[in-house]
């Protein structure tokens, strides 16, 4: 009766910790939930600005999962690198410092998977300009600026940072949210590059224009996947799991003593460990 008793206090600490961290479920923590229903502990700050980056507004909230914000700092710098004269990429927003809803403009970005991503743009001559605001690409892969100036969508820098973010073998990006016409570009000129087919294939399948917001014609949205020993902790894919995305390291539903373990920790879970296991499935 009182094993049943514990494990129904761990399954409801479960239940419950998708909404708050508790003192009953240490073992949640980093990303817990899905990106729109969950909270963030332990993420990192992006600094303000760093190699090739800057923040688009010191008023936007701009913690993450270390490794989403190392992708960013790599990402961004690596443009930097390879076209020496870019404008900053401006970062918008990634999530609170503790995680959490930022209504009423983002129904996601709560659990440190989420980034929003200015374009890189150029004049129509090509000299990189730099992102005053979300500029809106139509289907030529021009836009108006907010200084009322033509400006194109630099197809050279953009791919290269959707490369980088594409290919890191950290960050795991599971979806990188862009209008159609702009991914058909990127495609396009990564084709005429000569990257591998399934380097292609991996930005073809991650970039979509959402069916259910908006279409992502002024700013990238990119997320990471759970790494394998996170969904332990509470991440929640909330999304395809790609053929090549980290898998569970095991389910943790797969076991009472395994939940035990990830709610209480070790030090407690470790004296009911043994009879626990032995119980059969809750009812
Ligand atoms: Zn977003």
């Amino acid at each position: 009766m009182i094993r049943r008793a514990l494990l129904g206090v761990a399954l409801g600490a479960w239940a419950l910790g998708c909404s708050t961290p508790s003192a009953l479920a240490p073992g949640l923590r980093g990303s817990v939930g899905v990106p729109h229903s969950g909270f963030l502990t332990g993420g990192k700050e992006l600094p303000a600005e760093g190699k090739g980056y800057k923040w688009k507004s010191a008023a936007d909230h701009h913690w993450g999962l270390p490794r989403l914000v190392e992708l960013i700092e790599e990402s961004a710098a690596k443009v930097s690198d390879e076209r020496p004269g870019s404008k900053p990429l401006h970062v918008g927003e990634l999530s609170a410092r503790g995680g959490g809803a930022l209504m009423p403009k983002h129904r996601s970005h709560r659990t440190g998977r989420d980034v929003d991503l200015l374009f890189y743009l150029t004049t129509l001559e090509g000299v990189p300009a730099a992102n005053d605001g979300f500029v809106k690409i139509g289907p030529d892969g021009l836009g108006v600026s907010g200084a009322g100036r033509f400006v194109r969508f630099d197809v050279d820098r953009n791919w290269i940072l959707v490369r980088s973010m594409v290919a890191s073998k950290k960050a795991h990006v599971q979806w990188i949210f862009i209008s159609r016409v702009l991914e058909a570009l990127l495609v396009e000129r990564a084709i005429a590059l000569g990257e591998s087919p399934e380097l292609v294939q991996r930005a073809q399948t991650v970039m979509q224009q959402p069916g259910d917001s908006l279409p992502h014609d002024d700013h990238i949205h990119l997320r990471v996947a759970c790494e394998a020993d996170e969904f332990v902790h509470g991440c929640e894919g909330g999304g395809p799991a790609w053929a090549w995305l980290p898998r569970p390291a095991r389910k943790v539903e797969a076991s009472p003593r395994e939940l035990l373990f990830a709610l209480l920790g070790p030090s407690v879970a470790g004296e009911v460990a043994e009879p626990i296991a032995t119980l059969e499935a809750p009812e």
